[in-house]
């Protein structure tokens, strides 16, 4: 019998544990598999932990992870990714805005052939209306940059093996599960879902952390805003080509001490401009950077399974 594993981020959701797998476990045990759960703690501050580990003992289907500190949800996906054993692993949210009736019918599309079957939000949850502007702002930049429609994607997935494992290869430390996951290929589809409310509990993402997020992102996932700077710089020399022949005209007219305002303007303008693209080209210098010092993605500090404690589960 093929295996499932769900993989659950967690970051602080002591309320949410015990609910998820309750829940799933109903729902996968209905099925003609075995399966798993993975929660990875990322760092949690409550006691998301203890909770994680009252589960497992004894229950042969939970595994934990557990992170030294907060490495983010993209490190805990591919911590859990690692972790997992199955022969498809479903990622999503632990505070069940991803249904687990959507898990079943993503198993249902990955045992008729599908390698790579993708959550899509068919309508986003309740958001307040600031969130949905810049949520949406930012996956109109991904979907262009990228050239992957992305307006509707979310970290609720189901991938085979194979592309598990390709995933899983890729070297690069600032990974952005939601748009390689369509860049490994594979055969995919997609199935649409509500996005629930929350069971318990609050969004672990402020405003702030979410645009951190989106600059991560874009950047390590593109590199048109480097484009951006040459396509600025072409613009200021059409505009210095106008304005040089406007001078010169002036000048052999003999009408050239005006035009101390375009001066300003100017000097405003391309400083302005400068400071910007050199603040995009040491973005990118700071990513390649992080990228250079090679450090693992996470740090894990304790595994557990099915009861059984292995402490020296680092990576
Ligand atoms: N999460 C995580 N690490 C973080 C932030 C969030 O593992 O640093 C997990 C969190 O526990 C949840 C999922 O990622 O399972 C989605 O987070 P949240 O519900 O806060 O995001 P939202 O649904 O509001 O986008
Ligand atoms: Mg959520």
């Amino acid at each position: 019998m093929s295996l499932i594993s769900v993989i659950l981020p967690s970051y602080n959701e002591e309320e949410n544990i015990h609910r998820a797998v309750e829940r799933l476990s109903e729902t996968l045990s209905r099925e003609e598999v075995d399966w798993e759960l993975v929660f990875v703690n990322d760092g949690s501050r409550d006691g998301t932990w203890q909770r994680i580990t009252e589960e497992a003992k004894g229950n042969p289907h939970i595994t934990g992870v557990s992170f030294s500190r907060n490495f983010g949800k993209e490190a805990a996906i591919m911590a859990g990714l690692a972790t997992a054993k199955g022969d498809c692993c479903v990622v999503m949210d632990c505070d069940l805005q991803h249904p687990p009736e959507t898990v079943v019918e993503m198993l249902h599309l990955w045992q008729q052939g599908y390698e790579v079957v993708e959550g899509v939000k068919r309508s986003r949850g309740r958001e307040s209306r600031l969130h949905a502007l810049l949520a949406g702002t930012f996956y109109r930049i991904m979907s262009s940059a990228t050239r992957i429609d992305m307006s509707r994607a979310s970290d609720f997935k189901l991938m085979d093996r194979k592309a598990v494992n390709a995933l899983l290869s890729l070297p690069e430390k600032n990974a952005f599960f939601r748009a390689l996951s369509s860049w490994v290929g594979f055969k995919t589809t997609s199935v649409e879902f509500d996005v629930r409310e929350r069971e318990a509990g609050t969004s672990k993402w402020s405003s702030r952390s979410l645009a951190a997020y989106a600059i991560r992102n874009i950047t390590s996932f593109s590199s048109a805003p480097l484009q951006i700077v040459t396509f600025l710089g072409l613009i200021m020399l059409l505009l210095a080509v106008a304005l040089s022949i406007q001078t010169l005209i002036r000048y052999f007219s003999g009408t050239a001490v005006e035009g101390f305002t375009t001066v300003i303007l100017l000097i405003l303008l391309i400083g302005s401009l400068l400071m910007i693209s050199l603040g995009i080209i040491g973005y990118y210098l700071a990513q390649i950077y992080k990228e250079l010092k090679g450090r693992p993605r996470y740090l894990i500090s304790e595994v557990i399974s099915g009861g059984t404690e292995n402490p020296d589960g680092t990576k």
